[in-house]
């Protein structure tokens, strides 16, 4: 349904850009939950307010494309569209909820009006009972009580505006819904309880859902695949079994031991020495390699492609680098 190609997203120009996204390859499948996981400033943000043009300046796009797929039309590159097609891709088949987007409701209007309007200013056809009617079975789908409708947004939890978001987020029936999770403003038990709320939803109405977030047993429970991002690229991506019960990436097994699992066998929390790459300058070769555990002759030379392990698999790694793609 959405595939990335190559695509690299730079903050700034020259010598001093931040290298945030670099040559990631994804494809994001129709009706499936692809969770994307990786430490702060992996680029997870970054890749989301990329592939759908929502990067503030200094942001831009390096390079690659981003093809969509809608039933029965020609792929677009979302990259390339008109200002109008992309507010039509934006809304109508793309959802998206941005982190801290709770704190984007407007103070002084109810979630009624919030609501309504969002369905207006896209289908002004619609009478306003019917405009009602749709903002009372929203705010049912993402289980917040209808007087609710009348509230403001300071009188609701932070929990309960985030729904609101993803209420507004489905009003147009979307294709896809990218969901990047705060990871300070809302606890792991709401989290849990957006993420399994959405996966309801899309059972029921047949989008993909792009989850951004850190924690990895949260992904584990609820998302077909994963892929995981370190240093602006992605160094795995399995299905999510997969990936729970054996990791391939050095890195994907520091992550997954830096969270308790919430169900199986108890591990210990391990966590990853050492911090983040300097996006400004890159270590040579593979990325991870200064706090890689793991790391051998060609690891600081030579960088890892992401090759397929398994025809479901693929990670980056030269520990799982058959010898064609070694070179
Ligand atoms: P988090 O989990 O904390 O949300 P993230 O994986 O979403 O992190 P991004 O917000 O995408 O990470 O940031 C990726 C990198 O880009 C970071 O190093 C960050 O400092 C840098 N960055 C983000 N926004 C800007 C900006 N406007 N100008 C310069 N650098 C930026
Ligand atoms: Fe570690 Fe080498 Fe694999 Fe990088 S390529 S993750 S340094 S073993
Ligand atoms: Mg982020």
């Amino acid at each position: 349904m959405l595939e990335l190609k190559d695509l690299s997203v730079d903050y700034g120009v020259g010598e001093s850009a931040v290298h945030a996204v670099r040559n990631v390859d994804l494809t994001l499948h129709r009706g499936e939950v692809l969770g994307l996981a990786g430490e702060s400033g992996s680029g997870k943000s970054t890749l989301a307010y990329g592939m759908t043009r929502l990067l503030a300046p200094p942001g831009v796009v390096a390079g690659g494309s981003v093809l969509y797929n809608a039933a029965g039309e020609e792929p677009v590159d979302v990259l390339r569209l008109t200002d109008a097609e992309l507010r039509r891709f934006r809304w109508a088949q793309t959802a998206i909820v941005f982190q801290g987007a709770m704190n984007s409701l407007n103070p002084v209007h109810r979630i009624r009006t919030q609501l309504t309007d969002v369905i207006r200013a896209h289908e002004p056809d619609t009478r306003p009972a019917e405009r009602l009617d749709r903002a009372r079975e929203l705010m049912s789908l993402v289980g917040i009580p209808e007087d609710r409708l009348e509230s403001y947004p300071h009188q609701l939890s932070g929990g309960m505006r985030q729904r609101v978001m993803i209420g507004m987020a489905l009003a147009l029936r979307p294709q896809i819904v990218v969901m990047d999770e705060p990871t300070t403003a809302l606890d792991v038990v709401m989290q849990r309880q957006i993420l399994s709320r959405l996966v309801k939803l899309r059972e029921r109405f047949d989008f993909a859902v792009l989850f951004i977030t850190h924690d990895l047993s949260l992904l584990a429970e609820f998302s077909d695949r994963i892929a995981i991002m370190y240093g602006g690229r992605i160094v795995e991506s399995s299905p999510s079994a997969d990936l729970y019960r054996d990791p391939l990436h050095p890195y994907s097994r520091g992550l997954l031991g830096s969270f308790p699992a919430l169900r199986g066998a108890r591990r210990e929390l391990t966590g990853i020495p050492g911090s983040p790459p300097d996006l400004r300058a890159m270590p040579a070769g593979c990325t991870f390699h200064p706090r890689c555990p793991l790391a051998f002759d060609p690891c600081a030379r030579r960088r890892p492609p992401l090759a397929a392990t398994s025809p479901a698999r693929d990670v980056a790694c030269w520990l799982h680098a058959t010898p064609d793609t070694e070179d």
